[in-house]
């Protein structure tokens, strides 16, 4: 049996769900989710993603807006497209792809964005509400992962998790809500960083490791034990003369030598990444019925 935890099939299959739902409430005249993405500058890697979420709407029959602009583009100009977005009564959710131009203070974007169409879980109001276990839109990749665990079945109960990063939109969110009382969830959590003496003491003792630091194939076969389950959240360019683009994409796992041990693995790509799109439609569709 294959060891591989499939985001990519998975993620197919809950679109699949979701376009049925949407299909619905069309049938039943109830409004149409819509979900509008703010574009600052060219960088590549959010010019993907962006495209990728504008198209999985499509794909599920939301309706999307993409607003893009110049990286020049001045903190109040950016302020009053959120303002106006706030007020949209068409527009259910948004989301302002980070990371913004240095010039822009993305802390004062993220606050102006109103709580009830945070579709990130960005907002601290959001974050706040998560860590209490209130109804809250939860951050898109640690909402992504337990999707992923929960479809999967993975048992978390009384399990010893060590998340690698402390990052506010995966590291700690993740932490949190599988220390919370629920599934998944009901775990030992470990949070390492940066400044963890001996990393390894912690991985080797793991049952769940969640990986989302940035260093490409940092976790290596040796710092894990049999059978571990592991969640590689990296998404790391890798230069590479042999591929089209130049390079490749490489997770935070060293995936070779750590899948012959894991008894559970997600691929980079193919893993979280889908997962991540498909937790942005998740939200979406609860802001669209008013659920948060
Ligand atoms: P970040 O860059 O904000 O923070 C990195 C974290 O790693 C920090 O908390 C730091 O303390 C920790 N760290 C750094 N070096 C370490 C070391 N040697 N040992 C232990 N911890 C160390 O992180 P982020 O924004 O959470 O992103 C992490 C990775 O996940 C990146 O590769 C990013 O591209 C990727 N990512 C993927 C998705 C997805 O959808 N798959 C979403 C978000 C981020």
């Amino acid at each position: 049996m294959s060891n591989i935890l499939d985001g990519k099939a998975l993620a197919k299959s809950i679109k699949d769900e979701m376009a049925a739902t949407v299909a619905n409430l069309m049938v039943n005249g109830e409004k149409t989710p819509h979900l509008a993405a703010v574009l600052v500058g060219e960088d590549p890697a959010s010019q993907v993603y962006v495209r990728n979420k504008v198209k999985s709407c499509e794909q599920v029959g939301f309706k999307s807006t993409l607003i893009r602009r110049a990286a020049d583009i001045s903190q109040e100009e950016l302020l009053e497209i959120v303002q106006q977005l706030n007020k949209d009564t068409d527009i259910d959710g948004f989301i302002v792809q980070l990371p913004l131009p240095k010039h822009i203070d993305e802390e004062k974007i993220t606050l102006a964005i109103d709580p009830k169409k945070d579709v990130d879980g960005f907002h601290p109001s959001n974050f706040g509400r998560m860590a209490q276990g209130l109804a809250a839109y939860l951050p898109a990749t640690p909402n992504g992962i337990l999707e992923m665990l929960k479809r999967y079945e993975v048992p978390t109960e009384g399990k010893e998790v060590v998340v690698l990063g402390r990052s506010n939109i995966v590291g700690m969110p993740i932490g949190i809500l599988l220390a919370q009382k629920n599934y998944p969830g009901n775990a030992s959590v470990t949070i390492c960083h940066s400044r963890t003496k001996d990393l390894k003491k912690h991985t080797l003792r793991a049952d769940i490791i969640v990986a989302a630091i940035g260093i490409p194939a940092f976790l290596t076969a040796d710092m894990v034990k049999e059978g571990v389950v592991v969640i590689d959240v990296g998404i790391n360019r890798v230069e590479d003369a042999t591929a089209k683009r130049g390079y490749r994409l490489c997770g935070d796992v060293d995936f070779e030598g750590v899948a012959a041990k894991a008894g559970l693995i997600t691929p980079v790509p193919g893993g979280v990444g889908p997962m991540t799109v498909v937790s942005l439609l998740m939200n979406t569709l609860k802001a669209s019925k008013g659920l948060v």
